[in-house]
C-alpha cells in the first residue's frame, strides 16, 4: 500500500499536511484524468461503517484529507500519524486562491439556488481572475442529473466544487466520474452556505481550541440529531485501541 495512505475504520486518508496536500492537488489538475478531492470527518467514517458502497467511493478519492479534530484525536490514539486537520473549506480557500493568480475555472455545485449564486457572487468579488464557468443549485431529481452533467461538460470547469452533503456529494462525484468534464472534482459540504453568506464560520477562537463542531451545533439546533454519532465514533477508537 502507498506509503502516504492510512485507514480508520477502513476510510482512506492520506497522511499529508497542508502543503503537500496542495502539491496533490496541483498534480490532480494537471493531468489529464478525472480526478476526486474527499473530505471525511468522523460523521462521513460512521457512515461508511454502515453502507459499505459509500466506503469503497471513499476509497476512490485521489486526495482524502482530515476534516475534523475527531479524525485527529483517533489518528493520536490509533497512531496512525494524521496529525493536523486540514478543513475542506480551507482547502477550497486555496485552491479559489490559487484558480485566482492562475486564472482557472471553476463550477459551483449544490446548496440552494439563491445560496449558490450568492456565494458565486461573493467567490468572485473577493476573487475577480477566477472564471466562474457556472453554478447550479442542489436540488434535482434523478431525471435532470444527466442534464446538469452536460451543462457542465459544455464549460469545461477546471474545479467543480460539490456541495451536497454528504454521502450525496460523494456518491454523485464517484457516479458521474466516467462522463464529467473537470479535471478535479471536490465535495465541500456546507462551504457554499459559508461563501454565500447564509451560514458563518465558527470565531477564529472555536476554530483556534478545535470546537468549531460545538459552534456548528450551537447555532444549527437541527445538527444535533447529526451529532449523536460523535460519542459513538470515541466509543469506537477508544475500545478499537484496546481491542
Ligand atoms: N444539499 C444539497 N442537496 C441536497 C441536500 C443538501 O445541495 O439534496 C446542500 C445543503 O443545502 C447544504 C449542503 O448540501 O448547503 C450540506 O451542508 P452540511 O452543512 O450538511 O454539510 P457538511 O459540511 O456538514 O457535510
Amino acid at each position: 500500500m502507498d506509503d502516504n495512505i492510512v485507514k480508520l475504520f477502513g476510510v482512506k486518508f492520506h497522511k499529508f499536511d497542508e502543503e503537500q496536500a496542495f502539491k496533490r492537488f496541483l498534480y490532480l489538475l494537471n493531468r489529464s484524468k478525472y480526478s476526486m478531492i474527499f473530505t471525511p470527518n468522523p460523521e462521513i467514517v460512521m457512515m461508511a461503517q454502515k453502507d459499505l458502497e459509500y466506503k469503497d467511493i471513499l476509497a476512490e478519492g485521489d486526495l482524502v484529507i482530515p476534516d475534523g479534530i475527531g479524525i485527529i484525536l483517533a489518528s493520536r490514539i490509533k497512531k496512525l500519524g494524521l496529525d493536523k486537520r486540514l478543513p475542506g473549506i480551507e482547502m477550497m480557500e486555496s485552491i479559489l486562491k490559487y484558480c485566482n493568480n492562475a486564472k482557472k475555472s471553476i463550477y459551483l455545485l449544490g446548496s440552494s439556488a439563491d445560496n449558490v449564486e450568492k456565494a458565486a457572487h461573493n467567490i468572485k468579488t473577493v476573487y475577480p481572475n477566477i472564471e466562474i464557468k457556472g453554478y447550479h443549485d442542489g436540488y434535482f431529481d434523478d431525471a435532470e442529473e444527466l442534464h446538469i452533467v452536460d451543462k457542465i461538460n459544455e464549460v469545461k470547469p477546471d474545479i467543480l466544487f460539490v456541495a451536497m452533503g454528504a454521502p450525496k456529494q460523494e456518491k454523485w462525484m464517484y457516479k458521474h466520474r466516467k462522463i464529467l468534464n473537470v479535471k478535479v472534482a471536490m465535495g465541500v459540504g456546507g462551504a457554499i452556505d459559508v461563501w454565500s453568506g447564509a451560514v458563518k464560520r465558527a470565531p477564529k477562537l472555536f476554530r483556534k481550541v478545535h470546537l468549531e463542531w460545538f459552534y456548528r451545533i450551537m447555532t444549527n439546533p437541527k445538527r444535533i440529531k447529526r451529532s449523536f454519532v460523535l460519542p459513538q465514533f470515541l466509543l469506537k477508537v477508544l475500545l478499537s485501541r484496546r481491542g
